[in-house]
């Protein structure tokens, strides 16, 4: 009878036993399993989950498609430094390589093999030593540039301290040498590793750091001196190289760190005449971020020492992770490796000659930019033709009479959809206000043009204010500033902190 079916009755089909499993209930199904129509389900008329982890589950494609709605709010990340834009091929390879964990070298090794690749490709980039009579260079991937300024903060730390111990001198009180500009990562190491922060202030003409004060300030504890190769306010490559023959000259033992986040992937393709690099002999150790110019999407940084003896072994940790020992210096152990692809392809995708093709693109553009505003009045305050990062700083021509200021403008530019970050100086440079454009490798002249016209727009319609009008558009964007729902962020324990660059002179961190 194999193909006349007896039917089962009740008894046969119903087996009481399977019904009454002795386990935990059964979940109740929910409408919702099977309702998939997003906007006519009880969740778009609920408000989404925020406080509590929701009891139950919400199905896939309402989940996903609420948040990419809410996330549709988030300004246009057009005008920041971090990449926005790679090519559909590394897309999809950097998605398939999602759930590889970059520390799982025995699994993994040819991750560790492309990371190392990387690691040698920007270590001579920026000229290291690679003589056969030179100990090797060494360098690491990180999560970003900050990481890669901790451990750099870190290894100039603890040779400084070997140093002093093996002197049998004081090793309590190390301090570190940098500009007020600097980014706020620089402060975080300070206050994390106990190390004193000394600054040299920038001033009203003067936004990069002055090599001789700067050299000035060394003592017995200095660490190192940090050095920008991009600042993040006005894009200014500082003097490394009067800094490094200042040093020499004095005969101080005195290491430079190069924080190149945002120059390294650009002033060896714009300006590759200037010494800011490996070149230099008292530079010891280099940052880059990858997801700057280095082409590649958020968090991927990279950090380059010149050689062992500015890494000292004791930060070094042999780890033997499921059979296959590496040396690992890291602040954190499990992470993505998909970003470290990510840079490898764009290296080898772009070569040097794509990395300048776009470099000198994003100059000129930056360039005529520049020239743009500047007609407009504006006052500039990057350095064009390469001679810093492909950016525009500028701040409106001072006039008593004005009854706006930059951050006015960039409130109008904001409801342009265009995000032009105003910033207030760092401290003793009398709390000057500045704007700044960052050119990235997604804003083409034809974008660029878009955003004059929209500048012209904006201040027009500053300029048509009267006094009382201009209050109160004031008034309205310091209350736009301080959102409650995104105000509510800060635990109030948190909000007045006055340890800071910002907290003590109301300087405000730049934005990567
Ligand atoms: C962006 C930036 C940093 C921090 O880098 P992340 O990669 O965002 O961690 C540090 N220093 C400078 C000069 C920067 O521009």
């Amino acid at each position: 009878m194999v193909h006349l079916a007896s039917v089962k009755n009740d008894d046969q089909v119903f087996d009481p036993k399977s019904r009454s499993i002795e386990s935990l209930p059964a979940p109740q199904p929910d409408e919702n399993d099977f309702y998939t129509n997003v906007y006519g389900s009880h969740f778009a008329a609920d408000h989404l989950p925020q406080h509590e982890m929701p009891e139950r589950e919400m199905p896939r494609q309402i989940a996903a498609r609420m948040i990419k709605d809410e996330l549709s709010l988030d300004g246009n990340p057009k005008l920041n430094f971090v990449t926005t834009y790679m090519e559909d091929e590394i897309e999809e390879i950097m998605t398939e390589a999602f759930s590889k964990n970059f520390i799982d070298y025995e699994e993994y090794p040819h991750s560790a093999e492309i990371q190392n690749r990387c690691v040698n490709m920007i270590a001579r980039l920026f000229n290291c030593p690679t003589d056969a009579r030179d100990e090797n260079a060494m360098g690491t991937s990180t999560v970003g540039s900050s990481e890669a300024i901790m451990l750099g903060t870190l290894a100039m730390k603890k040779r400084w301290q070997n140093k002093r111990k093996a002197e049998g001198k004081d090793y309590s009180r190390p301090n570190i040498v940098m500009n007020s500009a600097v980014q706020v990562c620089w402060e975080k190491a300070a206050r994390y590793f106990d190390v004193e922060e000394r600054y040299v202030y920038c001033t009203e003409e003067r936004y990069v750091i002055d090599p001789k004060e700067a050299v000035d300030l060394i003592d017995e504890n200095t660490i190192g001196i940090c050095a920008i190769i991009g600042t993040t306010y006005t894009g200014e490559y500082e003097d490394v190289k009067a800094i490094n023959d200042l040093l020499v000259e004095r005969n101080i033992d005195c290491p430079i760190h190069v924080d190149a986040a945002s120059g390294g992937f650009v002033a060896p393709f714009t300006v590759p005449d200037l010494e800011w690099d490996f070149r230099l002999e008292k530079v010891v150790s280099i940052n880059v971020s990858g997801h700057k110019y280095g082409l590649v999407y958020p968090g991927v940084g990279w950090v380059i020492w010149r050689s062992p003896e500015y890494l000292p072994k004791e930060l070094v940790f042999n780890i033997n992770y499921l059979g296959a020992d590496q040396a690992s210096f890291t602040l954190n152990f499990s992470k993505g490796a998909s970003h470290i692809i990510g840079q490898y392809y764009q290296l080898i995708r772009l070569g040097k000659h794509g990395y300048r093709s776009i470099m000198v693109n994003l100059t000129r553009i930056a360039d005529y930019m520049a020239d743009q505003l500047k007609q407009m009045g504006m006052i500039i305050m990057s350095q064009g033709q390469g001679n810093g990062l492909p950016l525009v700083a500028f701040r409106l021509p001072p006039n008593p009479e004005r009854v706006y200021d930059e951050f006015a403008l960039a409130h109008q530019l904001r409801e342009r959809g265009w995000i032009v970050p105003a910033y207030t100086m760092a401290p003793n440079s009398n709390k000057l206000q500045l704007m700044r454009i960052v050119v990235r490798e997604d804003f083409s002249m034809n974008r660029c043009d878009s955003l004059i016209t929209d500048v012209k727009l904006a201040l027009q319609t500053l300029e048509s204010m009267d006094q009382s009008m201009a209050a109160k558009y004031q008034a309205h964007m310091r209350s736009h500033r301080a959102h409650p729902r995104h105000k509510g962020h800060t635990h109030n324990a948190y909000h007045d902190e006055k340890h800071s660059l910002q907290g003590k002179s109301g300087k405000s961190h730049g934005v990567c």
